[in-house]
């Protein structure tokens, strides 16, 4: 391993105890803790250059419009987009779906239209479509995965000539599978359709380079990739966001405001009407800089080892059902499972008492859920400062879960 330090130390929160346990958080999937080189980063810009940025010409608003423009371009450069027109600031990735579908989808879409996504989108990238849809009388159409979570390359040819748009997860929140997106896209422009990749899950995992994927739009938020919440991203060609209607209205989104009348601002301005979660954008910039030093091979190497690992581990006890893919190829360190004869949030709690945080529930894909005839379940997700003892703790109190109700090991 070509880590020279112990990047866990940098992260303050994991030095506590939960129910007198010393805490294993295992769901960087649902948000990701914070470096303190991104928490130093944020306290620092609020010691020195909190103001209000592209609205002043004092020190501080152009200290602020510099530290905000200059995460603009970090952006750019982490994603490979060509211009920092192309990088709109949103809320989260949630808001930046929402924008495309505001803003493209519902001007563009009309009766006998086809919107193409997977059955395994997170509710985010699912029921957006689903009303977009409704409103403009286009047909949604799903693609779905097979039984081990993979997406199979024939669903692709749903994506025919009607299709004017398609939208699809760059890694399931769920199944922890990688999808094909490189392929989705190529057959998405095969047919005209406008292509729009969720990288939520990606993101902080992989490096992501638009330009070479091609994707019409990116989306992902910050929160999952080490910065604060509150802030997401939306890229888009500059091509297509220029002939694209603003989302929302109000200041700095305008060049000129008359009585009737106004004229936006130009690209990325036009999509940011009012003042922006600038502390987070802020947050965003630090996290890019920590995943640059840690990098995204010692990212790739930790994470694997410890999906290996624990995929190895769960198979090992009998009562364990994981749902997605079992080989390490093409997935990420998301790993779901339900555990035989026990609710999963009987699961997460009773772990909780040992000091295991692991996600319980729908994990907002119902759908996906129940095409996969599994309805709720437990998930624990890594980031690359867990470890092999962590997962031990997991595994051997899964024995305990199963023992607080009433059953053995076995
Ligand atoms: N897409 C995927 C794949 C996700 O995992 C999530 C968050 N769980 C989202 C979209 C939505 O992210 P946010 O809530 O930050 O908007």
């Amino acid at each position: 391993m070509s880590n020279l330090r112990d990047f866990r130390e940098d992260f303050p929160i994991l030095n506590q105890e939960v129910h007198g346990r010393k805490i294993i958080y295992l769901d960087s999937a649902a948000t990701s803790q914070r470096p303190q080189q991104v928490l130093d980063a944020v306290m620092k810009y609020d010691h020195e250059a909190n103001g209000n940025p592209h609205r002043g010409s004092h020190a501080l608003s152009m200290r602020a419009t510099e530290a905000f423009e200059s995460v603009r371009e970090k952006v750019r450069s982490f994603i490979g987009a060509r211009s920092t027109k192309e990088i709109i600031f949103t809320k989260n990735a949630t808001e930046a779906i929402n924008l495309v579908a505001y803003s493209y989808a519902l001007e563009h879409l009309k009766p006998g239209d086809q919107i193409v996504i997977t059955i395994a989108e997170h509710h985010a990238n699912l029921v957006t479509w689903q009303q977009v849809a409704k409103k403009t009388g286009a047909h949604l159409v799903y693609m779905y995965v097979d039984p081990e979570g993979r997406l199979p390359l024939g669903e692709l040819q749903k994506i025919d000539q009607k299709t004017k748009l398609v939208a699809c997860t760059h890694m399931s929140n769920v199944l922890g599978s990688i999808f094909p997106v490189d392929k989705v896209i190529q057959r998405g422009h095969e047919v005209g359709a406008k292509v729009l990749i969720d990288g939520a899950q990606a993101v902080a995992h992989m490096p992501v380079d638009v330009a070479e994927l091609d994707c019409d739009f990116y989306v992902f938020s910050g929160h999952k990739m080490f910065s604060l919440t509150g802030v997401g991203v939306l890229y888009g060609k500059e091509e297509i966001l220029e002939k694209m209607e603003p989302f929302l209205y109000g200041g700095d989104m305008i060049e000129y405001v008359y009585e009737e009348e106004t004229s936006f601002n130009e690209l990325p301005f036009k999509f940011e009407a009012g003042t922006q979660g600038i502390e987070s954008v802020v947050s965003l910039g630090a996290a890019i800089d920590y995943l640059h030093e840690v990098t995204f091979e010692v990212i790739h190497e930790k994470e694997m080892e410890l999906t290996e690992y624990a995929l190895r581990r769960l198979q090992e006890l009998p009562y364990i059902r994981i749902v997605g893919p079992k080989d390490l190829n093409l997935r990420g360190a998301v790993i779901s499972f339900v555990v035989e004869d026990v609710h999963p949030h009987d699961v997460s709690m009773i772990l909780d008492n040992y000091g295991v945080g692991v996600r319980a529930g729908h994990h907002c894909a119902q759908p996906l859920l129940r095409f996969m005839e599994v309805y709720t379940c437990s998930r624990a997700s890594f980031a690359f400062f867990n470890t092999k003892e962590e997962i031990d703790a997991l595994v051997d109190n899964l024995n305990e879960v199963r023992r607080w109700m009433g059953y053995g090991s076995k």
